[in-house]
């Protein structure tokens, strides 16, 4: 079966120790997981460490600490960014690439994030690709289009053993911490839609293995039908992955 990924996304919220005290919480709740099934915890740069020892010890390869970002360039005079190689050199094996939020407030476009992916792919870390329309996209119905040209600009010069390595997460910026959910329909069928667009580039084997997740108001009381479709491969998780109990919930809702 594809990788199902549970993945929590603090953005720039708690302090270290808050930090720490939500990871104890959500460890010592204990998880049978299946061989296909992951959780993700996308933290602030200066928690990496104190992340990726704490979920290691307990679960191993099955939980993984993840950076927010990383810069597209390999190192130079760029003060106060973060280097794919980097984080390489922490053993992050994880970077969440092109959030809708780097997009809108760091001018991110689909070149500079397909600068981004390369420089994840040559330091062995799995790009979680965020990719996502504005609610006026949505309203004027060309949404299909929208998320297929970022996906085509930032991933698609890649060839099909890299891309087949990455993970995608669908976010429609409507639905990103406005409690507005896509409805599961409206998610399947985006998800279902981007993985034709990946098959009819580089073939259904390909497209097949590629992990989709659904990004936008995922709480514990939605993620079970949300996960349930055959396209939605799990979830990129903001708000809710602040509260232990609603991100152990998400976890044990993957398929
Ligand atoms: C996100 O940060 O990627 C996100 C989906 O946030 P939220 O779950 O709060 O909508």
């Amino acid at each position: 079966m594809r990788k199902q990924i549970a993945a929590a996304n603090w953005k720039m919220n708690l302090t270290y120790q808050q930090g720490e005290k939500l990871l104890d919480e959500i460890l010592k709740a204990g998880f049978d997981l299946k061989e296909h099934q992951y959780a993700l915890f996308a933290v602030p740069f200066p928690y990496l460490l104190m992340t990726r020892s704490e979920v290691e010890e307990e679960f191993s390869s099955h939980f993984a600490a993840a950076a927010q970002n990383c810069h597209h360039k390999k190192s130079g005079a760029f003060t106060g960014e973060v280097s794919a190689e980097m984080l390489h050199s922490m053993n992050i094996n994880y970077c969440v690439v092109g959030h809708s939020e780097r997009r809108e407030y760091n001018g991110e476009t689909n070149s500079i994030l397909a600068e981004k992916v390369n420089a994840c792919l040559d330091n062995f870390i799995t790009p979680v690709f965020c990719c996502g329309e504005p609610l006026s996209i949505r309203e004027s119905g060309t949404q299909n289009d929208y998320v297929a040209a970022q996906l085509k600009e930032s991933l698609f010069h890649l060839p099909a053993e890299k891309i087949s390595t990455l993970i995608i997460a669908y976010e429609p910026i409507w639905a990103i911490g406005t409690g507005k959910t896509a409805s599961t329909a409206q998610a399947q069928e985006m998800h279902q839609y981007l993985r034709s667009v990946l098959a009819d580039q580089y073939g259904k084997e390909v497209a097949d293995l590629i992990p989709i997740l659904y990004g936008g108001s995922v709480k514990a009381a939605n993620a079970k039908e949300l996960f349930a479709s055959p396209d939605v491969d799990g979830g990129l998780v903001g708000g809710a992955s602040l509260v232990a109990a609603e991100f152990v919930e998400i976890i044990r809702a993957l398929k």
